[in-house]
């Protein structure tokens, strides 16, 4: 039987994760960790029966131990907390599905402690990449990857390199996009979106934060970053091709020119469920492709002058250093900001161009200057915001 731990259980890739638990019947979960939504995470204790659970705020922690005072469970709470969920003893992969830069640290500890991560949290490997990717190989721990179109990377690679590009065969990584709710708008029109018209992907239901990312590609740009370390490829090895139909997850171009695809139904099920019983394939229910339905597949480049996101990435990623930690730092603030009915949309764009047009990069920098970076980013943010 495999055990498990999960940072962000109630949360879109969380609950998912867990009705793949439900459906399979033969995962334990060993420890839970989520945010604020009490209520839920305790449902979840009730029924997959954790030996440690985390909230973020103590007092929440303190409620939480009350209400579940009739089982033998330990509730801790914090940064660390989380460190005690991702290296939790019983355990031996992780799901990495908090959403943020709060992720680095507990996925780092749990590479130490050797669970493999099943990483749904792009933001961790976006801004510390140069470290988790040297460390988790030292330590024997697999990465495997949940984000959808990694998974189709990872499949179409057959798990041969187990992440990694050491014969160079892999060309080109096709890198397959949605384009989001207004794929199509001109900038202008972009200018007056609201949050609810962004909140709404055309065939994905995932976590407010990243729908937003997807509505401005920069959800796309962290992907680029994030297949880079995984796959051991360049920026340029990495082109993004719209597929609005999202049945293409992603594909490979090997140096001979033939090309693999990944395809299904969108559902992030079928990726969650690959990495956790990786290498094998389990029955997983749900509709099925059906070709003559479909009829077309339709391709298209991205356009990244007016979805400014995906530029902005690519530029980071060439710059390498603390750059994508600059971008990542000020598209989170930003997009905080977005949903609060405080910035426009297209003033995510100017916030994190400011933020990269005013930093000094650090070439390959440790955790602690990745999370001084990140504070430094707020802290001008929070000045823009004053100045305005
Ligand atoms: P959600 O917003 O749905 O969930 C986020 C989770 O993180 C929740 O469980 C939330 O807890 C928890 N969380 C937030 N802050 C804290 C904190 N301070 N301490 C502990 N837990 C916290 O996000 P998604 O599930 O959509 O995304 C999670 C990650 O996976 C992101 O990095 C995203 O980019 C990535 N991803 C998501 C995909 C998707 O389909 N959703 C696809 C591919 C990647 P609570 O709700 O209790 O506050």
């Amino acid at each position: 039987m495999k055990t498990i731990a999960i940072l962000g259980s109630t949360g879109s890739i969380g609950t998912q994760t867990l009705d793949v638990v439900r459906a399979n019947g033969d995962i334990r979960v060993a420890a839970l960790a989520a945010g604020r939504n009490v209520s839920l995470l305790e449902k979840q204790i009730r029924e997959f029966r954790p030996e440690l659970a985390c909230v973020w705020e103590q007092q929440d922690a303190k409620d939480l131990q009350i209400k579940v005072a009739d089982l033998p469970v330990k509730i801790v709470s914090g940064m660390e907390g989380l460190k005690e969920v991702a290296i939790c003893e019983e355990a031996q992969i992780l799901v990495s599905a908090i959403v943020g830069m709060i992720g680095i640290v507990p996925t780092i500890e749990a590479i130490r402690a050797g669970k493999d991560i099943a990483l749904a949290n792009k933001e961790t490997l976006v801004t510390a990449g140069h470290l988790i990717m040297p460390l988790a190989k030292q330590q024997g721990v697999k990465i495997l990857p949940v984000d959808s179109e990694h998974s189709a990377i990872f499949q179409c690679l057959n798990g041969e390199r187990e992440c990694g590009n050491a014969h160079g065969e892999l060309f080109k990584i096709l890198l397959t996009a949605s384009g989001g709710p207004f794929r199509g708008k001109s900038r202008r029109e972009l200018e007056t979106v609201r949050p609810e018209d962004a909140l709404r992907h055309p065939n994905w239901s995932m976590g407010r934060k990243i729908t937003i990312d997807s509505a401005t590609m920069v959800n796309k740009g962290l992907e680029v970053m994030e297949a880079c370390w995984l796959f051991d490829v360049s920026p340029d090895q990495v082109q993004v091709v719209v597929q609005p139909q999202s049945i293409i997850h992603s594909m490979v171009q090997f140096a001979d020119g033939a090309v693999l695809a990944q395809m299904g139904m969108p559902d992030m099920k079928l990726p969650i469920q690959y990495a956790l019983y990786y290498p094998r394939r389990r029955y997983l229910a749900g509709e099925r492709l059906d070709f003559a339905r479909l009829g077309s597949i339709t391709f298209e480049n991205p356009d990244q002058e007016t979805f400014l996101g995906l530029k902005y990435a690519y530029e980071a990623a060439r710059r390498g250093g603390s750059m994508p930690t600059v971008l990542n730092a000020a598209n989170e603030r930003a997009v905080s900001l977005f949903l609060k009915g405080k910035i426009s949309f297209t003033q995510i764009y100017d916030i994190i161009r400011y933020c990269m047009d005013h930093h000094s990069v650090i070439e390959s920098p440790d955790i602690g200057q990745i999370l001084v970076t990140e504070q430094a980013v707020y802290e001008m943010i929070e000045k823009i915001c004053e100045g305005r």
